[in-house]
């Protein structure tokens, strides 16, 4: 406990953008994040007054860190299994805890346990040599999605397949793997769900998470002209495996959408990029609302503020290595787009990295995307030819 406040401390381990978020959720709740960062140059150590670097693999660091903490959570999923058990066996309060975010860290684990839980996901089998890999492709079909089951090799996860000699390198790595079939996607989705220890859970509208070249640029809430039913059965869904699993705090479900109906993806246990139009149009954003829950509060509304939001990524392209003339830009789309919101993470920009968002809200997709879109790639590539929107349209 705080002994100036009375109010319980919440420390989390990474001090990324996600941290940074949630350091500025905490402040209303007269909380102040403790954070375990690796560097002081880390976008939430930028801004946080209790802040210890230290390493998030070494179990010595994580219990000096969680000492003055009441509750422990994570920024990311690296910190590793077994030093998270040992932290609960020493009696500190993790959410989520070991034994549910273990399937948010290992593909393999989710994709057996989603399935001895019925829950639809791509047909999938874990693969160790080129012959597991030919049985599964004769089975399924090509190509196949390959994937390590936990970290990765060569600074990838995942690797789509034509060919069992596609796949001799990661296979000869020696990293765990599993093979899934290449689902036929009509679009990516995901269910964003908070759940608290004492067992309540809310579910904001389920959105759609536009991916191109295999990441996410933009996210659209609620997912346009999604059936209804189908939106129920994807919360609904998202709050079984949180209670099943044993999820506290915030869990996004990626999903598949499908012609033959939802697929489940991954699993994030944590506030995800998926969420961050929470922070303008929700009544209660994701960073608060896993806040509540790892303190074991009642959670807040996750009731949608405005019709449509719709969030844009901030990602460095490969040509502005530099982010020249970044604080001119702010000044401009300020100016030109006075309803957009702009989160910067305290980042450097470098080619495809995520470096903040910019959020809109409204009534009419066309318009809050156009106006989100021009935005974002105003302030990325200083390019104003996608700005169909201009202030006041
Ligand atoms: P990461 O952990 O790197 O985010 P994911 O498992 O989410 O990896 O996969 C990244 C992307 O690859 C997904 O968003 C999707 O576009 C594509 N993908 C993953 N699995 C499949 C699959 N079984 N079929 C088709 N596309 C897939």
């Amino acid at each position: 406990m705080d002994e100036r406040t009375g109010l319980p401390v919440v420390g989390m381990i990474g001090a990324g953008q996600l941290a940074r978020m949630t350091h500025q959720a905490a402040i209303p709740l007269g909380q102040s994040l403790r954070l375990l960062a690796d560097s002081p140059d880390d976008g939430a150590a930028l801004v946080a007054a209790d802040v210890e670097v230290g390493d998030f693999r070494e179990l010595a660091d994580l219990r000096r860190f969680a000492r003055g903490c009441d509750v422990v959570t994570f920024d990311h999923e690296h910190v590793p299994n077994e030093h998270i058990a040992a932290l609960e066996a020493d009696g500190v309060a993790v959410h989520p805890g070991s034994a549910a975010l273990r399937y948010a860290q290992d593909k393999l684990a989710m994709r057996e346990r989603l399935s001895a839980m019925g829950v639809p996901g791509p047909r999938w089998a874990p693969v160790a040599t080129r012959a597991d890999l030919e049985r599964f492709g004769a089975r399924v079909g090509w190509p196949l999605v390959l994937k390590a089951a936990t970290g990765g090799y060569d600074g990838k996860g995942v690797w789509v397949v034509d060919t069992a000699d596609d796949a001799a390198d990661v296979l000869a790595a020696g990293v765990r793997l599993l093979a899934e079939e290449k689902a036929p996607i009509a679009r990516e989705l995901a269910a964003v769900i908070a759940r608290s220890p004492f067992g309540q859970g809310a579910a904001w509208p389920v959105v759609e998470t536009v991916q191109r070249d295999g990441i996410c640029v933009e996210v659209l809430a609620p997912a346009p002209d999604l059936d209804e039913d189908v939106a129920e059965q994807a919360q609904a869904l998202a709050l079984r495996i949180a209670a099943e699993l044993g999820v506290t705090g915030v869990l996004a479900v990626e999903l598949f959408e499908t012609r033959d109906g939802l697929l489940v993806n991954e699993l994030a246990m944590r506030p995800h990029n998926s969420a961050h139009w929470t922070i303008e149009g929700a009544r209660t954003s994701q960073f608060e609302q896993h806040l509540r829950a790892v303190l074991d509060y009642p959670l807040g509304a996750p009731t949608p503020t405005a019709p449509v939001t719709v969030m844009a990524n901030l990602l460095g392209g490969a040509d502005d290595v530099v982010p020249k003339g970044i604080d001119e830009r702010v000044h401009h789309s300020m100016a030109r787009w006075p309803d957009v919101k702009i989160h910067l993470y305290g980042k450097q920009l470098r080619p495809g990295r995520k470096v903040g968002h910019v959020t809109a809200l409204g009534v009419d997709l066309a318009t809050v995307r156009g106006r989100a879109r021009a935005a974002a790639d105003y302030l990325m590539h200083g390019d104003l030819n996608s700005d169909a929107n201009a202030a006041g349209a």
